[in-house]
């Protein structure tokens, strides 16, 4: 298939490419570069656009023949949605907004979307699965549960199919250990902790050890970024025009407390990684742990990388990388 990836120079998304490439798909990326790496674009035309330029977005997009988008680019970190809240809905929602417009008007009906289980809020069941209640009580989730339901009105009222992935806690690097996570600033669990102890970040603080969970600290579903990519892959393949509307939840069943990743990372550096507490951060609900058996079922979506002491070693193989080859 032909493919415009938006934010395809981003965490995700470029490994999302590299799984689409991989496949044999023919790929575009569309990025404007704000948080997404050139050095992660691989043999991949890159059309620099600003989503919330819908005029240029429009002109790009248009006679390029592309079979369906796979839409990454978006604003996504918890904190700064909570300070700059109009950012976060013009870049999610009216980006979102544009993109589906320009979509339309070029005639492509396929768009695989970026969601988040930041759009169910505090969890009422052990497990998340698709149909949990959603009270996102951040920004960040409620610019995600808005473009999900534009998503779903526009599927139902034309050709226009979408499917939306729920990442949990994405995480890791690819096996090459040449593409990883890099966002300036960093606010991950997991590059922070492996930045604190390469030297390449600041000290380590734990946010809230007063939790209700089994340690205090709030637990949460990893996934490998590579799993994240061959769900998309399955995604995309597997979607057809005709106004279907689709949600899947996409983790690996199972929560680790903040102690248990950061037990995980000192394994994989061989080194103790010292922390201090810090006070909670807000928009943080306590556990977040998937269920995704309808992806298991419905997309033949098998994740291969689920151990968390994997995840914390190919982090650790990339913050190398990084640090030695591209810092
Ligand atoms: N966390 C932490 N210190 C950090 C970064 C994160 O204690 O420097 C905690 C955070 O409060 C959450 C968990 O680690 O409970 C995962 O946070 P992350 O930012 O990695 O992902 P999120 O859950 O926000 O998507």
């Amino acid at each position: 298939m032909k493919l415009l990836v938006t934010g395809g120079a981003g965490y995700v998304g470029s490994h999302s490419v590299r799984a689409l490439l991989d496949e044999g798909h023919d790929v575009v990326v569309l990025d404007n570069l704000s948080t997404g790496h050139k050095w992660a674009l691989q043999d991949c035309e890159l059309i620099s656009v600003d989503l919330r330029d819908e005029t240029n977005l429009l002109r790009s997009i248009k006679n390029r023949g592309f079979d369906g988008v796979l839409h990454f680019a978006a604003k996504s970190l918890v904190g700064e949605s909570k300070n700059q809240p109009a950012l976060y809905y013009q870049n999610n929602v009216g980006g979102t907004t544009n993109l589906v417009r320009a979509m339309q008007a070029a005639d492509i009906q396929r768009l695989v979307f970026s969601s988040t289980a930041a759009i169910f809020g505090n969890p009422v069941s052990d497990l998340i699965d698709e149909k949990h209640p959603k009270t996102p009580i951040n920004v960040y989730g409620q610019t995600k549960l808005v473009v999900e339901h534009l998503l779903q009105a526009v599927a139902e009222s034309s050709d226009f199919s979408a499917t939306c992935l729920r990442y949990f806690n994405a995480a890791g690097a690819n096996n090459a250990a040449n593409l990883g996570e890099w966002h300036e600033p960093e606010t991950h669990l997991i590059p922070n902790a492996l930045r604190a102890a390469a030297g390449t970040g600041n000290a380590l603080t734990l946010f809230g050890d007063d939790y209700p969970t089994t340690d205090g600290t709030c637990v949460r579903d990893y996934i490998h970024v590579d799993d994240l990519a061959s769900a998309h892959v399955a995604a995309i393949e597997k979607m057809s025009a005709g106004g279907n509307f689709n949600v899947y939840n996409l983790g690996n069943g199972n929560g680790y407390s903040v102690k248990e990743v950061i037990a995980a990372c000192e394994k994989a550096v061989g080194a103790e990684i010292p922390f201090t507490i810090g006070p909670r951060r807000e928009g943080d609900p306590a556990t977040l742990v998937a269920s995704a058996q309808k992806a298991r079922d419905e997309l033949d979506w098998n994740p291969q990388f689920g151990a968390i002491d994997k995840i914390a070693q190919s982090a650790w193989n990339w913050e190398c990388y990084r640090r030695d080859s591209l810092a």
